[in-house]
């Protein structure tokens, strides 16, 4: 695919209304104050932002934020499958779980860092939109409500990307984090606008995009975290571009268990076993290093006052679950990223948010932090964990998209970014 896109140098924005997509989707305290606890992501978009009010566009931002479910029955369903009783579940109760994820809080954030006025529409592209959009001058900035608040935009609905785009001249992409999904706001847009990419997008693709062309090898991959099925999947094309895949956190028990190990309570997908034994034959066919972990440090319970047990891999014991990788497979991984030529790590090693299980992400974030390798971060916890531990310095990229960031390595089209006009 071709990533030479047009930016918004490339075209005339003066007096022009542009509709920005970014990636608001900030962490929120989990008690529903309302307060952003890691603005970064606001904090990213502001060179994109501040240039187009500076050059007299009238900007109408917009994002998505978590995860709304935009009909009662659905959220009902949704609620029903995590667990909850269907009797409890009341109409204000699904109310309430979408005026959590109004972009309120984003908006007066982006007041504050900006240090002008930002309206907030009450919807997306309805009737309060519209008024304000067609109200917005040069200089000035709206935002748009959250758009899954729309039913039509994780399904790319035409009508509502139409509807958006009717109140702007000219789209441009800055969400970085959300280029991997082709959503009314994302992708859909741009068949209606002449769509181009801001600095954010242009400087991820820039850096990711060129430590991966012609990789300084050996190129390492590392995977971990928690979405096991949303992440197992990459293996496969990680396999065609990576000299040596690491795998720690989550993903590395559905591998025990496919080869027959004992993992306890841990996290597991019984639908991937099959094909990480597939990995494995693959791996040692293509000459590719596979490592798994050799031993794995076990907690007695899901908490940060867990008993701790260390084992060799596949032998968890029934009652424990594995929580962290242990010493043997942490000097194995050091090792192994040691003369690495390139580094992209997406999961944490263990679950680094408890002490007793934050050892393996630590001492891997502490290697790369002293190899001369290329070090691309990408992934929400990857990043946190690596500024927790005081390492974010140390490493070459940072990126500001999990799944984007994987998708691009893999070399997977993304929909945010194929739609953009061709420099
Ligand atoms: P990222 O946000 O970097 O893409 P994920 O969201 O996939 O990463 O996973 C991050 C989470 O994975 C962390 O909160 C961490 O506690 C958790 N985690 C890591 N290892 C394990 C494990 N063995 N079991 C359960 N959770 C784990
Ligand atoms: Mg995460």
């Amino acid at each position: 695919m071709n990533y030479n896109k047009k930016t918004v140098k490339d075209i005339d924005v003066k007096g022009k209304k542009v509709l920005l997509r970014c990636d608001f989707n900030v962490p929120m305290a989990k008690d529903g104050s309302g307060v952003i606890t890691d603005d970064k992501r606001i904090r990213a978009a502001l060179p994109t932002i501040q240039y187009l009010l500076a050059e007299g566009a009238a900007v109408i931002a917009c994002s998505h934020m978590g995860k709304p479910q935009p009909s009662f029955d659905k959220w009902v369903q949704k609620q029903t499958e995590k667990g909850k009783d269907p009797a409890t579940l009341t109409e204000a109760k699904w109310q309430k779980s979408l005026a959590e994820l109004t972009l309120a809080p984003v908006a007066a954030r982006l007041s504050e860092l900006l240090g002008q006025d930002v309206a907030l529409a009450a919807d997306v592209a309805g009737p309060d939109a519209q008024a304000k959009a067609a109200a917005l001058q040069p200089g000035q900035i709206m935002l748009l409500e959250n758009t899954r608040f729309e039913k039509g935009e994780t399904k790319n609905d035409p009508k509502l990307a139409k509807a958006m785009a009717d109140m702007a001249e000219i789209y441009v992409s800055d969400a970085f984090g959300a280029v991997h999904r082709a959503h009314a706001s994302t992708a859909g847009v741009a068949e209606y606008l002449p769509a181009v990419s801001g600095f954010l997008i242009q400087k991820e693709l820039d850096f990711i995009g060129g430590a991966l062309a012609a990789p300084k090898r050996p190129l390492v991959a590392i995977l971990g975290g928690s979405k096991v099925s949303s992440k197992i999947g990459v293996i496969n094309n990680l396999l065609e571009i990576a000299d040596t895949i690491i795998i720690g956190g989550g993903m590395a028990y559905t591998f025990s268990a496919a080869q027959g190990g004992k993992i306890g309570n841990s996290l597991f997908e019984a639908d991937w076993q099959e094909y990480a034994l597939e990995m494995i034959k693959k791996a040692a066919d293509k000459g590719v290093k596979l490592l798994l972990p050799i031993d794995t440090v076990c907690g007695d319970k899901f908490a940060p006052d867990a008993n701790t047990l260390t084992v060799d891999a596949g032998n968890i014991p029934d009652g424990w679950e594995g929580l962290d990788i242990g010493p043997k497979t942490v000097e194995l991984y050091c090792n192994a990223v040691a003369d690495a030529g390139t580094v992209i790590w997406n999961g944490p090693m263990g679950v680094f948010e408890f002490a007793a299980f934050a050892a393996g992400t630590e001492a891997v974030a502490k290697a790369l932090s002293q190899t001369n390798a290329i070090t691309i971060i990408g992934g929400g916890d990857s990043a946190a964990a690596v500024q927790q531990l005081g390492y974010a310095d140390k490493m070459t990229h940072i990126s500001t998209g999990g799944g984007a960031s994987l998708e691009f390595m893999e070399g997977k089209e993304l929909p945010g970014v194929a739609c953009l006009l061709d420099a």
